[in-house]
């Protein structure tokens, strides 16, 4: 027999629960087995211990605590912040459309060849030429750097677009999670 076989029966062997010739080659196996002996003497340990072991008695009242608990929880979740999705004031609402407004123009106004189909701003009149005076001016200073800049407005008012939809939990929230996430000062 070797070690793995002799492991592998050791609890049946404790449990009275091997045969009389598998109890024969076990009992042999173990004599000459450092390694098996120290098993068994841990696995009679553990049964040992588990047989020590008295149960706790539940206490009387069990059930109405539980019930308390379960009672005090669901008391709690109802008291806890609802979030109130897209109940703005009416001032969120009106930022957040000029913000979106300017997103888009914004955009818009950037490709020439949109520009082009609009009925303003295509080149004829005073507002697209300033316009378009202004993006040169900017293209001239460095194109990598105003198309980055265009980026980093754009990602911004899309942040504060979503934030301000959000409503004040959310918000609360956000800036929270923010804080939260800044280096330690
Ligand atoms: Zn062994």
């Amino acid at each position: 027999m070797r070690c793995a076989g002799a492991v592998h029966q050791l609890q049946l062997y404790l449990d009275n629960r091997l045969t009389v010739q598998q109890t024969r080659a076990l009992e042999a196996h173990v004599a000459g087995c450092a390694a098996c002996q120290k098993e068994l003497a841990l696995l009679e340990e553990v049964a040992q211990s588990m047989h020590n072991l008295k149960f706790v008695a539940e206490p009387e009242d069990l059930t109405v605590r539980i019930m308390q608990r379960v009672a005090l929880d669901s008391r709690r979740q109802r008291v806890a912040p609802r979030f109130s999705l897209l109940r703005l004031s009416l001032l969120e609402l009106l930022t957040a459309i000029l913000l979106a407004t300017i997103a888009t123009v914004g955009s818009i106004l950037s490709q020439p060849s949109v520009r082009a189909l609009l009925p303003f701003a295509n080149g004829h009149d005073p507002f697209s030429l300033a316009f378009i005076e202004a993006l040169q001016v900017l293209a001239a200073i460095n194109t990598h750097t105003l198309i980055l800049a265009c980026w980093v407005i754009g990602t911004l008012l899309g942040v504060c677009i979503t934030l301000l939809l959000a409503g004040d939990e959310m918000r609360a929230e956000w800036i929270k999670a923010l804080t939260q996430r800044l280096p330690v000062r």
